[in-house]
Parts: structure tokens; C-alpha cells; sequence
């Protein structure tokens, strides 16, 4: 659920795993569908949410699935992916996040009406550099490469990110680590590292820590996604710690997905007591009702971490940030410190 408790509203936030495309608010799916003739299963925001979010934990995969291909559908414009990216801004003004990250998958939300990828970045930057002034806040971008879209899709996606390297600070292969061999991904990730990008994979999230492992081999990974399932195997959460990768972990999410059984059996304060460096998002706000307060709200509520105990999960996020140095110190200085 939306959480505006003050207690967690009103201190300052960090978020470091976020995607664009899964949160775009309903009301905007209807008006993008209205002005482009685009079928939706529903033109109110209360009944066409039952069909973009997932509320409960879920049964099946096909409603997710047949949530994102809205959301494609939806992002017919760089001008639309301008004002999704400017509402998530806002949202995230909203709850005081004064750091933030967002990822999205070039090949996979610009695929549905084949448009620019230059032209959409071009969209993205203005938002972001219009909310860093309005909202003070400081805004990184990370390109996700998707395992299902192959590893020509992986290639285009790592060159496209080098290119724009003054804007994009990272990569982040995600999707499918069950199904997916990582072999066809280490050449060109390994070649994002080697270019000065920043690496984060998703890994550990429905997988064993076995995974956790072998993603720490191959692709050297600067961060990784959720990775909770490291709690199972110490050799994992001791490669964390002596490699100094930080996890990126969505608690709610991981409970919707079935990653973990029921909320309380979250592992978040367990790594963190162990010494890992956890740090606490929301994944994907809309699609999941969620956001980082609410996040917050279950790492104390539920979970038993103290607010201070949240607040170095802060101090993690903003060290472990792909942002560049000064532009986040800054923020961190003024709010944070
Ligand atoms: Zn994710």
C-alpha cells in the first residue's frame, strides 16, 4: 500500500532500484490510451487497476504479464516517456526521496512502437533535470539489458549506454535468471565494466544463493538486485562483505512475487545483521501499490529494524550510488548528514 506516515515520510530517502516501467500511474495508461486509440480492459483508474497492479501474492504470472504489455503499450512517445518519468519524479518528491535511481530496459519499453531510443533519453534527461531543480533532489539513470530479449538485444543495449555514458552511470542485466544461462551476458557486461559504466544484476531474487554466487564470478557486479536468497548459503553473504557489494533489496516486492513465503520470513535485517550492505526500495512502485515509506514501514514494523538501523541502510544506498561524486555529496550534505 501507498504509506504517507509522517514517521517515514518526512525523513529523507534514498532509493536505488526502481523501474520506470513499472510505475506509470494508471491515470496516465488511460489518458495515453484515449489519445492513441490504444484498447484498454478498462477506462477508470479503480477497474483498470485491477489489471496494472498486483495487489495480493500472486498465483499466477499471466496477470503480471499481461500488466506490462499495458505498459508498453503505453509508452508511445518520447514525449509520454518524458511525463511518466516526470510523475515518478514527483512521487518520489512526494515521500522526500532526495536520492534516487531509475532503471528502465530501452529494447523492451521503446519496442512497442519502435520508437527513438535517443529521442526518449533526450525526454528522461528533461525530466530529470527539471525535478533535480524543482525538487532538489539528485537523479541517476541506469539502462537495464533484459536476459529474455537475448544477447543481441544485451550488446545493442550495453553499446547504447556507453555512448550516452555523460547521462547513463549504469547497466543492469535483469528478468528471468531461472531461465536464462548467464554466459551469453558476461562478454558485454564485462565490456560496460571495462567502458566505466557501473554494473548491477539481478540476481538472488527467486533464486538460490548459488546464483548469488556465480553472478559475483562472472560479472564482478558493482551491486546486485534483491539477492536475498544469499541469507541461504554463508559462502554468498561472505563474498558480499569481502567484495563490498551492495544489495539492492524490495521487500514487498519479493513477498507479491513469491521470492519469500510470507512477509515476516523477509530476510532484511537477518543480512543486515550478518554485516551485509542492504538497502531498502521499492521495485516497482505502481505495478506493486507500493512505495519507499511503505518499504520502511514493513523493515520496522514488520521486520524489527530500528529506525537508525534504516537510516545507515540510507548511508549504504548513497555510498553504493552510481550517481557522481559531487552531485551526490551534495545532496547527501544538505539532507542527510
Ligand atoms: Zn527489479
Amino acid at each position: 500500500m501507498k504509506n504517507f506516515d509522517p514517521k517515514y515520510n518526512d525523513i529523507p530517502k534514498t532509493e536505488i532500484h526502481c523501474h520506470l516501467e513499472g510505475a506509470i500511474r494508471t491515470q496516465t495508461i488511460i489518458d495515453v490510451a484515449k489519445e492513441n486509440n490504444i484498447q484498454l480492459p478498462a477506462y477508470e483508474v479503480q477497474v483498470l487497476d485491477k489489471h496494472v497492479k498486483v495487489l495480493d501474492q500472486m498465483k499466477d504470472l499471466q496477470a503480471v504479464l499481461d500488466a506490462f504489455d499495458i505498459f508498453q503499450r503505453s509508452i508511445t512517445s518520447p514525449a509520454v516517456f518524458e511525463r511518466i518519468a516526470w510523475e515518478l519524479f514527483e512521487d518520489c518528491a512526494k515521500q522526500n526521496i532526495k536520492l534516487f535511481e531509475v532503471r528502465f530496459s530501452p529494447d523492451w519499453a521503446f519496442h512497442g512502437h519502435n520508437l527513438d531510443w535517443d529521442a526518449c533519453l533526450e525526454g528522461l534527461l528533461r525530466a530529470q533535470e527539471r525535478a533535480e531543480k524543482e525538487f532538489d533532489m539528485a537523479i541517476g539513470i541506469i539502462a537495464i539489458t533484459s536476459r529474455g530479449m537475448g544477447a543481441d538485444s544485451c550488446i545493442k543495449t550495453v553499446d547504447w549506454a556507453i555512448k550516452h555514458q555523460q547521462y547513463i552511470q549504469a547497466v543492469d542485466l535483469a528478468d528471468g535468471e531461472k531461465i536464462f544461462s548467464a554466459k551469453d551476458f558476461i562478454k558485454p557486461i564485462l565490456k560496460a565494466k571495462d567502458a566505466g559504466l557501473k554494473v548491477t544484476i539481478h540476481s538472488g531474487e527467486d533464486t538460490p544463493a548459488e546464483y548469488v554466487i556465480e553472478t559475483i564470478k562472472n560479472f564482478k557486479p558493482d551491486r546486485i538486485g534483491h539477492g536475498i536468497h544469499s541469507i541461504e548459503d554463508m559462502r554468498a553473504v561472505e563474498m558480499l562483505i569481502e567484495k563490498d557489494i551492495t544489495l539492492e533489496v524490495n521487500p514487498w516486492s519479493n513477498f507479491l512475487t513469491n521470492s519469500v513465503s510470507t512477509i515476516e520470513a523477509h530476510p532484511l535485517k537477518k543480512l543486515f545483521d550478518l554485516g551485509v550492505k542492504v538497502t531498502i526500495n521499492s521495485d516497482d512502485p505502481e505495478v506493486l501499490e507500493t512505495n519507499v515509506n511503505n518499504e520502511y514501514r514493513i523493515a520496522h514494523e514488520v521486520l524489527g529494524m530500528s529506525m537508525a538501523e534504516i537510516n545507515l541502510c540510507n548511508r549504504f544506498a548513497f555510498e553504493a550510488s552510481f550517481i557522481a561524486e559531487g552531485k551526490k555529496q551534495k545532496i547527501w550534505d544538505r539532507y542527510f548528514a
